[in-house]
């Protein structure tokens, strides 16, 4: 059985260790609960121990966990690969929308959104090592997106999402690219506090670098099944 208090005790430790080495203020990083492929009584575990932002990485995934989960006050951020045609029930269902990374995506988010909720918490995906076949706009487009996410009324931007390839010392350059790009949006768009990098093995490293929430799966909550289609 997975120890979910140890693991969740000793993350939310290394974060503020993390944080303090580097001279930035406790509760500074806050914590995104990986939940993608667990199931319901797992995130109800850590929801216990204080947990309250949990990450999907798959649209009917999140949304049937959102359902059965409704008498707990939960955050959640959507992280995954979004086709447009499913923007709309990201839209309706999520709090934050991480994956971000094209225009034809923030119309159909901004379209869906309905104006009676509060406004969708949008991070901009960035593909900082310029890989092929994976999410994430390219840096010279940023300003345009976030530009379109800031004019939207149901839309408000929040902030900047990368997956750097988990390569020591080349995601450390990614997460020093990050951080100034992050600086940048910061200039045009006060309001942006949320700098979404580093994963269960990359965390401490992020957050040196200036991550303002960490995304956190396996560590958490031990090896995930296979992913289910969604
Ligand atoms: C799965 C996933 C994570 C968590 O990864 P771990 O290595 O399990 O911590 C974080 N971010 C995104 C976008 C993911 O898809």
């Amino acid at each position: 059985m997975t120890d979910y208090t140890g693991n969740y005790t000793r993350i939310r430790q290394q974060i503020e260790n993390a944080s303090r080495d580097s001279g930035r203020p406790a509760g500074s990083v806050h914590l995104l609960a990986v939940s993608k492929g667990q199931p319901v009584e797992a995130i109800e575990a850590v929801a216990a121990l204080g947990q309250r932002a949990f990450g999907e990485n798959y649209v009917q995934e999140g949304v049937a966990k959102q359902q059965a989960l409704a008498r707990l006050d939960l955050e959640w951020h959507f992280i995954g690969r979004l086709q447009s045609n499913k923007a709309a029930l990201v839209a309706a269902h999520f709090d934050v929308c991480q994956s971000v990374d094209r225009l034809r995506l923030v119309e159909a988010l901004g379209r869906a959104r309905r104006s009676d909720q509060p406004p969708l918490q949008i991070c901009i995906q960035l593909n900082v090592d310029a890989e092929a076949g994976k999410g994430g706009a390219r840096p010279d487009e940023l300003p345009a997106l976030a530009a379109a996410v800031a004019a939207s009324p149901t839309l408000s931007l929040a902030g900047l999402m990368a997956i750097p390839r988990p390569d020591s010392d080349q995601s450390r350059h990614a997460f020093a690219r990050l951080a100034d790009q992050y600086t940048d949006l910061r200039r045009d768009h006060p309001q942006v506090n949320i700098l979404s990098i580093g994963m269960s093995d990359d965390y401490p490293q992020a957050i040196a670098a200036g991550s303002t929430l960490v995304r956190i799966g396996t560590a958490l909550f031990g090896a995930r099944p296979a992913p289910t289609a969604g």
